[in-house]
């Protein structure tokens, strides 16, 4: 089961998909326009998107790029009428993970969907956790072993940091708070580092001061939330 948005203006379209996702068992919410998208984008959290890109209000690809900038990982598949090629990688480009063009089969959207939402997860891509949006560049985690790297350049991580990148790759475009760093690192048995809870607050500062250097060419950045938490997000230029 999933929470999809699915965003489409044709009325007898969305009511049909979302009778069909929520008979295999997904919850499903709609949007007809891109601005009722994006502020429940912006007020719920979803596993998927189904996009259509012809829009009132605010077209599907303005926004396509809006979610890439805010919601890094979030999976979305667009449906189009357009089916010219340059369409197709317009779309690709601006972040789509998978493109279907109408008219299409529902057995083929579901399946298309189902592999998109299994990608998006974990413990997919063979115990690996990717990231790539846009221009940044590839960041790959083992999701076992504190091993990284960046367009296939090894990363040089510490257990630490790369529970703390981990945490923030899955979250990517939503804030981690301290408090679900300091759990994670608790709850690591192979961390058997010293020191109460008040050192290893201390110590989040500079393992995020850490991490921001590391990735530093990469197109992507960790903001920090003022008395939230930290953020990964691409770098505005
Ligand atoms: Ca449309």
């Amino acid at each position: 089961m999933a929470y999809l948005l699915i965003v489409e203006d044709d009325e007898l379209l969305r009511d049909g998909l979302a009778a069909q996702l929520r008979q295999v068992g997904h919850e499903v919410t709609t949007a007809a326009n891109g601005l009722l998208a994006q502020a429940l984008l912006e007020s719920t959290r979803f596993d998927g998107v189904v996009l259509d890109l012809g829009l009132p209000l605010l077209d599907g690809m303005q926004l396509l790029r809006w979610v890439r900038q805010r919601l890094l990982a979030l999976p979305v598949l667009v449906l189009t009428a357009r089916d010219g090629v340059e369409d197709r990688v317009e779309g690709l480009n601006a972040g789509a993970d998978d493109y279907l063009t109408k008219p299409f089969n529902m057995a083929e959207l579901e399946a298309r969907l189902a592999a998109m939402l299994r990608r998006s997860r974990l413990p997919a891509f063979g115990g690996s956790l990717e990231l790539q949006m846009g221009s940044t560049s590839r960041l790959r985690l083992d999701a076992t072993q504190p091993l990284a790297w960046l367009d296939d350049e090894p990363l040089e991580l510490t257990q630490r940091e790369w529970s703390l990148l981990s945490l923030l790759v899955t979250n990517a475009g939503q804030v981690v708070s301290r408090e679900d760093v300091l759990t994670t690192w608790q709850s690591d048995p192979s961390d058997n580092s010293t020191g109460g809870a008040n050192t290893a607050s201390n110590a989040l500062e500079v393992y995020v001061h850490r991490l921001r250097r590391k990735l530093a060419d990469s197109g992507l950045s960790i903001r920090n939330v003022r008395g939230l938490g930290y953020m990964l997000e691409t770098a505005t230029p």
